[in-house]
């Protein structure tokens, strides 16, 4: 039955500078580049899981205008309604499973998450999906010199949200990004064949 190509539709999200767009880049291409800009992308990407041929579509987005306050309105702001851009909870409505990313040495960005977590459930309980797959990411692991968050916080968090976890240096360790993508892959997988 599910053997067919499948399309699943991946947003990533986190803080300014926590490295979406240097881990979406590096899954992509297998490459480091350094600096990555503010655009905002789609990209298609094919990979084989377990034999399964998928078409992964990631949305990376810059994403520090639509956290910046606490209100509880989550809507991205005016500056960034270009005319290809949604509102985020379409954003949210769009995806199919979530990359949640925080840098170990950014104790705001590991906060944020649980904001995030909070408005991706809201959004898709409505929408009558319980279990959204979620993978929360830890990344800049090589700097774990200035590392202020701990691995044990990120994993508490995943687990107390059911969802999945990784550490990883989006920089260092291609191996690390790639356990990221196919993880929620399976995880999308899952949740079809469950509902
Ligand atoms: P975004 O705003 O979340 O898309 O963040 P970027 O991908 O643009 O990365 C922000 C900065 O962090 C850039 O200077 C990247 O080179 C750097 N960066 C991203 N990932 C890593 C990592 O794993 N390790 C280190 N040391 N730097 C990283
Ligand atoms: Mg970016």
């Amino acid at each position: 039955l599910n053997t067919a190509r499948m399309e699943a539709n991946v947003v990533v999200l986190g803080t300014d500078s926590v490295g979406k767009s240097a881990l979406t880049v590096r899954f992509l291409t297998r490459r480091f580049i350094g600096e990555y800009g503010d655009i905002e992308s789609i990209f298609s990407h094919s990979i084989t899981v377990d034999g399964r041929e998928q078409t992964l579509n990631i949305w990376d987005s810059p994403f520090s205008q639509v956290i910046t306050h606490e209100t509880g309105c989550w809507h991205v702001s005016q500056q960034d309604l270009s005319p290809e851009s949604t509102t985020y909870e379409k954003r949210l409505q769009w995806a199919d499973g979530f990359v949640l990313v925080y840098s170990i040495c950014d104790r705001a960005s590991f906060n944020t998450i649980g904001k995030l977590l909070q408005s991706i459930k809201a959004t898709k309980d409505y929408a009558g999906l319980q279990n959204v797959p979620i993978v929360i990411v830890g990344n800049k692991r090589d700097l774990h010199h200035r590392r202020t968050v701990l691995s044990e916080e990120g994993r508490l968090l995943a687990l107390s949200a059911d969802c999945q976890f990784y550490e990883v240096s989006a920089a260092e360790n291609y191996h690390s990004v790639l356990m990221v993508f196919h993880g929620l892959v399976n995880r999308v997988r899952e949740s079809r064949s469950a509902g």
